[in-house]
């Protein structure tokens, strides 16, 4: 339970935290190109105060409050990219109560609760505190308040993975605000992504009529890695999501390419998935097809946590949700910026901040008036390790 002064405090910073969400959401990020929307956070945070905070080399922008040179931290991440390849002001409106903008919930609307959560630290004498009790050796852990970086697709996780890499097994818990206040990601979807390209000599459509043809050896490829039967046990998926290639109506494609992805679960069906994968591209290949094969991405499944601590930090977040929203949030698995913690053995979770719709799509919303029920759970969740 918040505080009666923290709740003033929220309510007192509720219109500069919409107008704050307005701005951000508008700052184009697509993944690998945070550069803009990293500056603005970094100049944000220390506008209100902030002292140590830094960009590092993946974009993250981290602020960490009484963390020393060897003292366990607890991690709150929120992430700076947005699917969407747009290097222009991303378009936004409000109506009916909701603000409508391409990644205005994903995860625009869960960075703003970070930003204004290190504000009222900072501004408070929080962080102070936290800076003094770790400096005389009092306090539990440091905190890591990271606005971070690569979240989506082809982003990789490249920020999660270079937190973890900075903070390493000094990391006790680890939260990432990401998703809506209906669901949580309480466990790791891996997945692994490829550019998966076919040559040929092709030839005139008329004239050089028999030669093989990329398209069709392409077609070929993806009708038998459709032809793959998922485990039974869990929830093991794949797909093709894009294709292209040729050269004009009447040349015999010279080239094709295509994204595909597998995911699973878990590490069992990650790992049967590989095996189906290989033995279909070295039959394709044994009968003469030049396969190249790029991995474009990797999201490693859960490794060994410990569930005591993971289920305490469920619990807590799914008693905050229930709290301030009335609702209890489902739990299901996914594939979020907590895959590399996860991986890595360090109990993890993945909760949300508002409501809204449309994640991923450019009719994407959230829902006004659940940005304060939201505010108070991310309080709630960051005050409980303060
Ligand atoms: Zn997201």
């Amino acid at each position: 339970m918040l505080e009666q002064r923290v709740l003033d405090y929220i309510n007192a910073h509720a219109q500069e935290a919409r107008e704050l969400l307005i701005t951000l959401a508008q700052i184009p990020s697509p993944s690998n190109h945070e550069e803009k929307r990293a500056e603005f956070c970094r100049k944000w945070l220390e506008d209100q105060g902030a002292s140590g905070v830094f960009v590092d080399e993946a974009l993250n922008v981290v602020y960490p409050i009484g963390v020393t040179e060897d003292n366990p931290v607890v991690v709150f991440m929120a992430h700076t990219d947005v699917v969407f390849p747009d290097t222009d002001p991303l378009p936004l409106k409000i109506e009916d109560g909701k603000i409508c903008c391409p990644g205005v919930g994903d995860d625009t609307a869960n960075l703003v609760c970070l930003m204004m959560i290190a504000k009222y630290l900072t501004e408070t004498g929080g962080a102070d505190k936290l800076k003094e009790a770790a400096a005389a050796g009092t306090s539990p852990h440091g905190l890591v308040l990271v606005c971070n970086s690569g979240e989506e697709g082809l982003g990789n996780l490249k920020g999660s993975r270079k937190i973890c890499e900075t903070y390493g097994k000094r990391i006790q818990e680890f939260y990432s605000f990401d998703g809506s206040l209906s669901a949580m990601a309480t466990r790791a979807v891996g997945s692994k992504r490829f550019k998966i390209s076919v040559r040929t000599v092709g030839g005139h459509s008329y004239g050089s009529f028999g030669n093989p043809n990329a398209i069709a050896q392409l077609s070929e490829l993806i009708h038998d890695l459709y032809k793959i039967q998922v485990p039974s046990e869990g929830k093991t998926t794949y797909n093709v999501g894009m294709i292209s290639g040729g050269t004009s109506v009447n040349t015999i494609a010279q080239y094709a390419q295509m994204l595909y992805e597998f995911r699973s679960d878990s590490r069992e069906g990650l790992d049967y998935m590989e095996q189906q994968f290989d033995s279909i591209i070295a039959e394709k290949r044994q009968q003469g097809m030049d396969i190249q094969i790029e991995v474009v991405g990797l999201r490693p499944c859960e490794g060994d946590v410990d569930l005591t601590v993971k289920e305490k930090m469920i619990r807590l977040a799914s008693d905050t949700i229930l709290e301030y929203t009335g609702k209890a949030p489902d739990q299901c698995p996914g594939s979020t910026d907590c895959n590399i913690p996860l991986s890595l053995g360090i109990p993890s979770l993945c909760l949300g901040t508002y409501e809204g719709s449309g994640a991923h799509t450019r009719e994407e919303y959230v829902v006004i008036d659940s940005l304060m029920p939201g505010y108070e759970v991310g309080f709630q969740m960051v005050l409980s390790y303060v």
